[in-house]
């Protein structure tokens, strides 16, 4: 496709990006908003073909948001390539790009923020603490900056789907959310803007996490239905790179992240890993097979 085709207008503040939605809304332009930290890659442009193929305004934001990082993790180094994502942005047809200063999205008298509850708990919730309120807190925040119609989410990140669910849900947010399939490189590895921090063998040793998935996707699909020696072999897969560590192997279920003992219905199977020092997720949604009758 033509870059020059289609050229992103960037707003860097607030009073900007509502000028830009403001009057699209004024005449009638259903409004998109996909909410991303930027090092754009084909995982978040197929967020922003989605919302395209459904809003005649698409926003991207892109926002490396502060309060969603622990101290201990990878805020300042996080990669930032603005130049980069507005061309891809400009190349995929996103009409406004929403990239704004910390200063610009945080007061510093600022005392308001947004906690979910028992579904930003286990997972990311227990081994990032905080990361939900900081992600939930943003997002009402470009939510009502914005004011989208619809929100485009990767399920790249289930959890904070179903955390941005939940909040809609009860605190009444009008905005439709969707969840987009996870985009994977064709060796299975999810796309992810931390991949690129990987060295070329570490990058070969993350397989093990799609492996995993895949092999919990096969021994369901056998009928295995005990949680417990999935579970088991998705660890083995995990360990034989030498170098993983394991923040967590769950299978949950999918709206509420409680433990699921036997595979019964749908079920999520999410894991967090660390090769080289890089944290990587990823998860997939197992089915039971049907009972033969
Ligand atoms: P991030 O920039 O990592 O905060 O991600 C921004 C949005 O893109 C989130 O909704 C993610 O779930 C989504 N996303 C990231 N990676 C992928 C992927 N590989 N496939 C689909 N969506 C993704």
């Amino acid at each position: 496709m033509n870059a020059s085709a289609s050229i992103s207008k960037l707003a860097t503040t607030i009073a900007q990006i509502r000028a830009e939605t403001i009057a699209a809304r004024r005449a009638g332009v259903k409004i998109g908003l996909v909410p991303t930290m930027g090092a754009l890659h084909e995982g978040h442009l197929s967020l922003v073909r989605a919302s395209k193929a459904e809003c005649g305004l698409t926003v991207v934001s892109i926002f490396v948001n502060p309060t969603q990082f622990g101290p201990n993790e990878d805020f300042s180094k996080y990669p930032r390539t603005l130049d980069n994502d507005l061309k891809l942005l400009a190349a995929c047809g996103a009409e406004v790009a929403f990239a704004p200063e910390a200063s610009e999205m945080y007061r510093s008298d600022r005392s308001t923020t947004v906690d979910v509850g028992e579904v930003a708990e286990p997972l990311e919730g227990e081994f990032r603490p905080g990361h939900f309120r900081g992600v939930a807190t943003v997002v009402l925040k470009l939510f009502n900056i914005v004011q989208p119609d619809v929100a485009f989410f990767g399920q790249k990140d289930f959890q904070q789907v179903q955390v941005v669910r939940r909040m809609v849900a009860d605190l009444n947010v009008s905005v439709d959310v969707r969840a987009c399939p996870i985009v994977r490189e064709p060796d299975g590895l999810a796309m992810s803007s931390r991949n690129r921090y990987l060295s070329p063998a570490a990058r070969r040793r993350a397989l093990v996490l799609s492996r995993s998935l895949k092999r919990a996707d096969e021994l369901v699909r056998q009928g295995q239905c005990d949680a417990a020696v999935i579970l088991a072999e998705m660890r083995a897969v995990i360990e034989t790179a030498e170098d993983a560590r394991i923040d967590y192997i769950a299978l949950v279920d999918p709206e509420t992240f409680r433990p699921a003992e036997t595979i019964a219905g749908p079920t999520l199977a999410a894991l967090a890993v660390k090769i080289e020092n890089t944290r990587l997720i990823d998860n997939c949604l197992l089915s039971p097979r049907a009972p033969i009758l």
